[in-house]
């Protein structure tokens, strides 16, 4: 029997696309995601699920045959059983405790590094795997429950997993989930300094986000990294399971593939299946982005992003292309309102097999539209589409201030059936969320259903991975403008003291502001040491240059308000800016000024694979030395908890510090998602063994 120690974990090294989460620059790696032994079982150990909740169970048995921890010259044994009981209860085999065949065993291999030096050698150690997965499976009473998987001749891996209690009432019928990706309680704090004025220390305006009922703080881990992707963040958020760095409501099994692994139902989904619920989703990103399709898409890579537009459609239970699944899932026809970028994953090309996504939406009886003014015009009673750009939207900066670079954004063109057109006529977040509200309401008034939204501020995370901080700051405030606004047409429909509004992010950037900067004194500088002087700290920070007109003084009580209204800075151009930073950044030169151009990447690639900071990005800028490896091309994510908001009905239940899954775990409360379905086979299996009520962590 092999106990490895820990340390000697690495990652099963599947191919991340760099620009979703740079997986190449790892330090610790691991054999595989939340498996610390050779018997590995997902969900793993210390799982909460909602009681009726959907998921899979796999067990994986792994036998290294080479590396630090070599089992039995690599042949797993292929005796192996997992078993479920309550705690005292008799431990039944998985596959009697639900009255089904014993699934099929899978049986193959993987490589992994155990270390860095193990991958500058190039001397991966290769392990062999008997695998089975029972699908399709839901535990109804709350409780914990014990999970023993037996392999290799006498070794055990143990899981306890709790079926969170069921919800007395509920308390709301509605819930919208805002996102703002990326959105650090610094960027929040920056984003006020910018939108709103202070006189002698004190706002005169402040944040709708600053007005919450609820006001709470979230820890963003992921399942076997410290630091999270927007994909498993967005899926803890969504779910209520913690997962790893690039997947969807599904573990990251060793099998390396897009599909197949593990899946667990979102809250969405819940919703759905229980209530019929009218679901919108609607993005600033591309669609198929991670957290948009973190509402529906299971797969352990987000990068496959067919499949997630695939899922948008048909659910989890979809082919992967062309290759069957042979299970269940959750029934799934697609959401009542998709909103957002990324018209080039719907239109045919090689990779979705020529196939029109859009025509398959139309087929289903979608409407749909591609510009600001078809938006406006949409039948609220009827599902709708919306792709209003190539790729990802325009942020409200390009949209308001420097609308000379919409030209560069793509809108459909429908001469060519491309995303090819000039982006003039666009909408913005708060455009797409309040018409994706109305049709939510009138449809399910129609039906007597609850409705639910996920609306995400993506270009936040987009902007910060370039170090484009008034991009980011724009669209922040843009999101408080869309909470503000969806809190007043609640209010008009009459189903405010009815629906939830919860904001919050997925993750932080490592982000502040530490002083302002002269930008005049800064450009006219030409040493490093003369442009350093132009940052002002403590007394000499100042107040907001984005306050006050240019040429006005920030030290001005007078209060001034910008072409965009206020709540937003009369100019994003002023002497003195705010001086910036990034804890986690590549190397760059900075003027701390608003560029007019969209900030693509602050560097510029070298022939062998690496970055240097571009000077042309910020000619009168200094430079700043990074902290990333140089093969990064941008900025990461980073540790610091984030915020939780909430207003209306059950915001008493997102106060205080939670975890991420919480979210998820806390809103089916709210909507009393949790099933105690008498009858079912889990329910009466588990009858008269004893076992007190539960203790779960989304209780109050
Ligand atoms: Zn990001």
């Amino acid at each position: 029997m092999v106990k490895p120690t820990l340390g000697s974990r690495a990652s099963l090294a599947v191919a991340a696309v760099a620009a979703l989460a740079t997986t190449a620059s790892a330090q610790t790696f691991r054999r595989s995601a939340a498996c610390p032994s050779l018997g590995c079982i997902y969900p793993p150990d210390q799982s909460s699920f909602i009681a009726g909740q959907v998921f899979d169970i796999r067990v994986e048995i792994q036998a290294p045959a080479n590396g630090s921890t070599p089992y039995n010259n690599g042949v797993p044994s292929s005796e192996f059983a997992l078993y479920i009981g309550g705690k005292g209860a008799d431990m039944q085999e998985v596959s009697s405790f639900y009255d089904r065949e014993d699934p099929q065993v899978e049986s193959y291999n993987f490589t992994y590094y155990e270390d860095l030096f193990q991958k500058a050698n190039d001397s991966a150690t290769l392990v062999n795997v008997l695998a089975k997965s029972y699908r399709h499976v839901t535990l109804f009473n709350p409780g914990e429950y014990e999970l023993k998987l037996q392999y290799n001749g006498g070794s055990e891996t143990l899981a306890h997993w709790t079926v969170l209690p069921l919800a007395e009432a509920r308390q709301a019928k509605n819930v919208i989930l805002f996102i703002g990706d990326g959105m650090a309680p610094s960027m929040v704090t920056a984003a006020r300094l910018l939108g709103h004025k202070t006189v002698n220390g004190k706002y005169k305006s402040r944040l709708q986000l600053d007005e919450s009922e609820g006001f709470g703080m979230q820890m963003t881990h992921s399942l076997d990294s410290y630091i999270t992707d927007s994909a498993n963040s967005a899926t803890a958020l969504m779910s209520g399971h913690k997962s790893t760095v690039n997947a969807l409501n599904s573990f990251t099994d060793s099998t390396g593939k897009p599909y197949g692994a593990p899946k667990f139902e979102t809250i969405f989904e819940m919703a759905r299946r229980l209530y019929d619920a009218k679901i919108g989703i609607v993005s600033t990103a591309f669609l198929a982005d991670a957290t948009p399709a973190a509402v529906v898409a299971h797969t352990p890579q987000r990068g496959a992003y067919d499949y997630v537009i695939d899922q948008f459609l048909d659910g989890g239970a979809v082919a992967f292309n062309g290759t069957p699944q042979n299970f269940s899932w959750t029934q799934w026809d697609g959401p009542d309102v998709l909103f957002g970028g990324g018209g080039k994953d719907f239109v045919p090309k090689a990779s979705n097999k020529n196939v029109s996504k859009i025509d398959r939406f139309l087929e289903r009886g979608y409407q749909w539209s591609t510009t600001n003014s078809t938006l406006a015009e949409l039948d609220n009673s009827k599902r709708a589409l919306g792709l209003f750009s190539d790729s990802n939207l325009p942020t409200w900066l390009d949209r308001h201030v420097y609308t000379d670079n919409l030209a560069s954004f793509g809108a459909w063109a429908p001469e060519n059936k491309t995303f090819t057109a000039p982006t003039t006529d666009v909408p913005g977040l708060k455009d797409m969320t309040l018409k994706a509200l109305d049709i939510l309401h009138t449809r399910s008034k129609h039906d007597g259903t609850p409705f639910m939204m996920m609306s995400e501020a993506a270009s936040i995370d987009k902007s910060m991975h370039v170090a484009d901080y008034p991009r980011a700051l724009g669209d922040l405030l843009e999101l408080d403008d869309t909470v503000r606004a969806t809190l007043d047409r609640l209010e008009e429909l009459g189903i405010r003291e009815e629906t939830l509004v919860v904001v919050t992010a997925d993750h932080a950037h490592g982000f502040d502001v530490f002083g302002s900067a002269d930008t005049e004194y800064l450009a006219a500088q030409t040493t490093i040491e003369g442009k350093r002087d132009a940052i002002g700290t403590y007394l000499e920070s100042g107040l907001s240059g984005y306050q006050v007109p240019q040429g006005v003084n920030p030290q001005n009580q007078s209060e001034f308000v910008g072409p965009q209204g206020p709540g937003f800075p009369v100019t994003w151009e002023p002497r003195y800016t705010a001086a910036f930073g990034l804890a986690a950044t590549v190397d760059q030169y900075e003027d701390f000024k608003t560029h007019p151009s969209v900030r693509a990447t602050s560097l510029e690639p070298l022939k062998n694979g690496t970055y240097r900071a571009s000077h042309d990005d910020s000619p009168d800028g200094f430079f700043i030395s990074g902290v990333l490896p140089t093969s990064n091309d941008q900025g990461v994510h980073s540790l610091v908890d984030v915020q939780v908001f909430s207003f209306g009905p059950g915001h008493e239940l997102f106060r205080g510090m939670m975890d991420s899954t919480n979210i998820a775990q806390k809103i089916a409360q709210v909507m009393d998602l949790g099933r105690d379905k008498k009858g079912d086979l889990a329910v009466s299996q588990r009858k008269g063994k004893g076992k007190g009520k539960g203790e779960g962590e989304g209780k109050k």
